[in-house]
C-alpha cells in the first residue's frame, strides 16, 4: 500500500474541459476565467471575485488595497503557511505573530489586543484546516482599533461561520487553488471582496496595471490601445486553469461530503484512544476538512511525533505537519521572534501531524490508515 498525503480529484470532465480550451484558440485569461469568477460569486453569494495565479498573489493584491508602509504592522497567527507573512513582507511591513489555541490551532483572539499599537493596520486570520477563525471577536477588535481584516481562506472552501459562507465576511478573503487545496486549478487563487473600487484595483494590478487586459485587446471586440496606470504584477489566471476550476466548482460540495465522511470515520476510530487529542471544531461553524490534524499525548506513547510519522511512512502512509511555526524559520528568526511567546504553538507543533484526507481516498485506504495508526499506537504504548 502506498498512500500519498494528497491526490487531486480529477475526472474526465476536467480533462475534457482543458482539451476544449486548448482547441478554442484562447489560452490565457478570457471568457473561461471570467465565467469562473462569476460562478464563484454565485456559489459563495459574494460580490466581486478576482482570480489570480496563486493564493499568495491573492494575499498580495488584497494587501495592496491597504497601502501598507514599511513601519506598518499586520497581525497574523504564528501557526500558518509562510505565504501569509510573505505577503506582508512584500511591503516591508512587519508581520506580528500571535499565539494560537491548543484545541483548534486558530489564532487566540484574547492575545491580539496586546500586540496592537499605532502602526497596526490589519489582521489576517487564517482559517486553519478549513475551520473559520473567531470572526465576530476579530471584527470587533478591528472595529475598535480601525483595522482591516483580510482573511487567509486558503483552506476554507467550503466553510461556514455562523451560517455565513467564508468569502462573505472580511474586507477581502483570499482563497488558494494550489494542487493540494480543496478546489484546485493546478495553481491559482481568488481574492473576494464587496468593495467595487478594491476589486477594480486588483483587476488592474493583476495584469501589469494595464487598463485593457489581453481579452480586451486581442478578443473579438478588442481594441489595441491601453494605458499603464500604475506599476502592477503578472498575476492573472489563465483560461486553461479556469477550465479546471469550473469543473471542480461543480463538484465542490460532493468533494466536501467525501472529506467529511472520512473525518467522521477518523473521529470515531481515534476518539476514545488515550494516545490522541482529537482536533476540535467550535459549535457555531463548519470546516471544509481540508486537513485532519491529530495530536499525540506524549505521556501515553514511547515514541514522539517524528518517530510516529516515520513509522507511518514505513507502512506506506504519508503524513504532513501543519505548520512549522513561522518563528522557527531562518527568514523570520532574524526578526527576533522568541518561541517563549508562543507556548501553545510550540505545544501543538511538538505533537501534531495531519493524516491524508481527500475525496479519492478509498474506503479500503481509510481503513488501512486507521488500522495502522492504531497498531503503531498499541505497539508503542508506554
Ligand atoms: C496554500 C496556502 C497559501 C498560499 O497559496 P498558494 O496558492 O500556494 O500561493 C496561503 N496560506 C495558507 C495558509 C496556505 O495553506
Amino acid at each position: 500500500m502506498n498512500i500519498p498525503f494528497h491526490k487531486p480529484s480529477i475526472t474526465q470532465q476536467e480533462t475534457d474541459a482543458v482539451n476544449e480550451c486548448l482547441k478554442s484558440g484562447w489560452l490565457t485569461m478570457g471568457e473561461r476565467t471570467f465565467l469562473f469568477e462569476n460562478k464563484f460569486n454565485e456559489y459563495l453569494g459574494s460580490k466581486f471575485s478576482v482570480s489570480v495565479n496563486s493564493g499568495t498573489a491573492a494575499l498580495h493584491l488584497a494587501l495592496c488595497n491597504l497601502n501598507l508602509k514599511p513601519d506598518d504592522e499586520v497581525i497574523i497567527p504564528a501557526n500558518t503557511f509562510t505565504a501569509t507573512a510573505e505577503a506582508v513582507l512584500y511591503f516591508n511591513s512587519k508581520p506580528v505573530l500571535v499565539d494560537i489555541e491548543k484545541e483548534t490551532h486558530l489564532v487566540d483572539v484574547s492575545k491580539i489586543e496586546a500586540k496592537i499599537n499605532n502602526n497596526t493596520k490589519a489582521i489576517i486570520p487564517v482559517h486553519f484546516g478549513g475551520q473559520p477563525a473567531d470572526m465576530s471577536e476579530i471584527l470587533e477588535i478591528a472595529e475598535k482599533y480601525d483595522l482591516y481584516v483580510v482573511e487567509d481562506a486558503a483552506h476554507a472552501l467550503p466553510s461556514k461561520y455562523k451560517d455565513k459562507a467564508i468569502g462573505t465576511i472580511g474586507d477581502v478573503t483570499c482563497f488558494s487553488f494550489y494542487a493540494t487545496k480543496t478546489l484546485t486549478t493546478g495553481e491559482g487563487g481568488m481574492a473576494v471582496t464587496e468593495n467595487p473600487d478594491w476589486a477594480e484595483r486588483m483587476r488592474l494590478l493583476r495584469v501589469h496595471g494595464m487598463t485593457r487586459d489581453g481579452w480586451e485587446r486581442y478578443g473579438a471586440t478588442g481594441d489595441w490601445e491601453y494605458d499603464v496606470i500604475e506599476n502592477g504584477f503578472k498575476y492573472n489566471m489563465t483560461d486553461i486553469n479556469a477550465s479546471i476550476g469550473l469543473e471542480q466548482l461543480k463538484r465542490v460540495e460532493i468533494m466536501y461530503e467525501k472529506r467529511k465522511i472520512i473525518a467522521e470515520k477518523y473521529n470515531e476510530a481515534f476518539g476514545n484512544n488515550e494516545a490522541f487529542f482529537l482536533y476540535e471544531i467550535k459549535k457555531d461553524r463548519t470546516t471544509s476538512w481540508h486537513l485532519y490534524p491529530v495530536k499525540l499525548k506524549p505521556e501515553a506513547l514511547k515514541i514522539n511525533r517524528d518517530e510516529f510519522i516515520r513509522e507511518l511512512k514505513s507502512r506506506g502512509i504519508s503524513a504532513g505537519v501543519h505548520f512549522i511555526p513561522l518563528y522557527r524559520f531562518s527568514c523570520y528568526k532574524r526578526s527576533g521572534y522568541v518561541s517563549d511567546d508562543f507556548k501553545n504553538c510550540e505545544w501543538v507543533f511538538e505533537r501534531t501531524f495531519s493524516l491524508p484526507i481527500y475525496p479519492d481516498l478509498s474506503e479500503m485506504e481509510v481503513d488501512y490508515i486507521i488500522d495502522n495508526v492504531l497498531d503503531i499506537t498499541k505497539k508503542n504504548k508506554r
